[in-house]
């Protein structure tokens, strides 16, 4: 079976089955499709939008309703998908250029971060720029203390 859409000569689109394009000559030349709308005999084949995300035209595929619906849930998935990735590489990248940034010109102080950020502040040692660890409770305090912190971003899904 042959689905096609078809248009009268008044315009009105519908669709009709076939049992092949043969049958569907013949069927047109003896004038037994006619227009469900108007009753128009004068029919003709519509002109057939491309089947999207499929690469070229299975042969004698009988187009059912059910491999529409699929196939257009997966485009719109398949479009939503690589936009997240774009947007989620985009940021990663940022990030990364950022904590890259700081990993490279400041010193590491690991765990003595909340100290040495208090010493650099009361001017017990020299101002330079570093990063370390600090808890939550740490890093509240020191902005308690009128001292700037700012927590390193962490990319987000580290796991791959
Ligand atoms: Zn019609």
């Amino acid at each position: 079976m042959i689905r096609y859409n078809l248009r009268c000569d008044r315009g009105h689109a519908f669709e009709s089955w076939f049992q092949s394009s043969s049958a569907y000559d013949s069927q047109i030349k003896r004038k037994l499709v006619s227009c469900p709308n108007c009753g128009s005999a004068k029919v003709e084949k519509a002109i057939m939008a491309p089947q999207i995300g499929k690469k070229g035209r299975a042969r004698a595929a009988e187009p059912t309703a059910e491999a529409a619906t699929s196939a257009s849930t997966e485009v719109s998935s398949g479009s939503a998908t690589p936009l997240m990735m774009a947007q989620e590489a985009e940021l990663r990248a940022k990030i990364k250029e950022l904590r890259d940034h700081v990993t490279k010109n400041a010193d590491n102080v690991g765990e003595k971060f909340p100290d040495e950020a208090r010493k650099m502040h009361y001017g017990d040692i020299e101002h330079r720029p570093i990063y370390g660890e600090a808890s939550p409770d740490e890093a509240r305090s020191l902005i308690d203390e009128g001292i700037e912190v700012s927590p390193l971003p962490v990319l987000p899904g580290d796991r791959n």
